[in-house]
């Protein structure tokens, strides 16, 4: 018999295997809004102009293709620094925050995560409920028991801070609070600055270790403005991991580029965290790609395209945003009596809209239109073309 005849068939990812189903259906308008990508107003996924003009400039260089060092790109990690931090970060200054160039956001969770159980073997580690649907799987295959926390509350569309307060408060010291630091994926409701003073004061007061997971900076209010809750829990004086992707903000989610951040207490004590977590990248990719680390070091480095960069990156934010704002319209207009002004208080590319799992079903059955069962949607998916179409299929469903 085979070695692999045992072998069980694991089920399939949800949402990829929306996309499946999306691709052999056969409705005329079918719309998929089950993804987690953005798409400009004419549905594809754009490449910016920035990136372009920074790989022209590499392919004429003709620069050649030596491994880079297992942390990967200097100028690369020092930018993810200043864009998380600011360029007068005093923890900078002081040398004690530590940047790894990672396989996007999900690679820079993995080797954190890899990193951590070493250092807490015992620790468990706590997500929001509900959370990216691979938080819990990374950090279980990192051999970390995982719980929630509250956070979502279905009856405000809004968040449950109370609740996710004094649990914070109640866990055991040196747990692992995984928190995303904006546009909170899957629900789009975000903490206000306010609560997040309290939650990084629960966290410091309760001895935990922030984990902040920061996948859309640039994609709520902007750059800057996303980065407050990280120089909040920066400033705390803990040590604490951020990780973060560029693969929504430059648009460049198959090169897998994202960073692992930490900060240490002192310099001395990066030096040897940094020594442990090569040890960590070396046994699982020994060094990441020099080709995304490069286009997105020299965009962040060179003045033109930085600004060209940041022009492209609010453009998108404010074609999300206006997409909130048409969907609220539209659904209006279309005789829908329910209140969905609180999808304009969500931040990022997705919606928890409300929409209950046979709602969603009926949206695929009858219109084609793919969105998450736990409701979520990608407003990111919406465009001027199939705006209308959507509102009129949600308000029959609803209707
Ligand atoms: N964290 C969150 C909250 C995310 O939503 C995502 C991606 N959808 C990631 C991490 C992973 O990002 P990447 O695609 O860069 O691995």
């Amino acid at each position: 018999t085979s070695l692999f005849e045992a072998v069980e068939l694991a089920p399939r990812d949800p949402i990829l295997g929306l996309n499946e189903q999306y691709n052999t259906d056969t409705h005329t308008h079918k719309v998929n809004l089950g993804v987690g990508v953005y798409y400009d107003d004419d549905g594809r996924i754009p490449l910016l102009k920035a990136v372009r003009k920074a790989e022209l400039a590499r392919v004429e260089a003709a620069a050649p293709r030596g491994y880079l060092p297992i942390e990967g790109l200097a100028s690369y990690n020092n930018g993810v620094q200043t864009l998380l931090l600011g360029a007068d970060s005093p923890l900078i200054a002081e040398g004690r925050v530590l940047t790894a160039q990672a396989l996007g956001g999900t690679g820079a969770l993995k080797i954190g995560a890899d990193f951590l159980k070493q250092l807490l073997p015992q620790s468990k580690v706590v997500i929001s409920n509900p959370s990216w649907e691979n938080h819990r799987a990374l950090f279980e295959r990192a051999n970390f028991t995982v719980e929630t926390y509250p956070y979502y509350d279905a009856a405000t569309h809004g968040l449950d801070f109370n609740a996710m307060l004094a649990a914070l408060e109640s866990l055991p010291a040196k747990t692992i609070v995984v928190l995303h630091a904006c546009c909170h994926n899957p629900t789009g409701v975000d903490p206000s600055i306010e609560q997040w003073q309290q939650i990084a004061q629960a966290v410091k007061q309760a001895d935990l270790v922030p984990f902040l997971d920061i996948a859309y900076q640039g994609f709520g209010d902007g750059l800057t403005e996303d980065a407050a809750v990280v120089r909040l829990f920066a400033n705390l004086g803990i040590a604490m991991l951020i990780s973060s992707s560029f693969s929504k903000s430059f648009s460049l989610y198959g090169e897998r580029v994202g960073a692992l951040t930490l900060i240490a207490g002192s310099q001395d004590e990066k030096s040897r965290v940094l020594s442990q977590l090569k040890r960590v990248i070396r046994t699982n990719y020994s060094n990441p790609p020099t080709h995304s680390g490069t286009v997105v070091s020299s965009v962040l480095n060179t003045p033109e395209l930085y600004a060209l960069w940041t022009e492209e990156l609010a453009e998108m934010r404010n074609r999300i945003r206006a997409m909130r704002q048409q969907l609220v319209d539209n659904l209006k207009a279309n005789g829908v009596k329910q209140n969905f002004d609180f999808v304009l208080a969500q931040r990022g590319m997705f919606s928890y809209s409300g929409l209950t799992a046979d709602q969603v079903e009926k949206l695929r059955t009858d219109h084609g239109i793919y969105a998450v069962s736990s409701g979520r949607i990608c407003v990111a998916a919406l465009n001027s073309k199939n705006i209308d179409y959507v509102a009129q299929a949600i308000a029959k469903v609803l209707g």
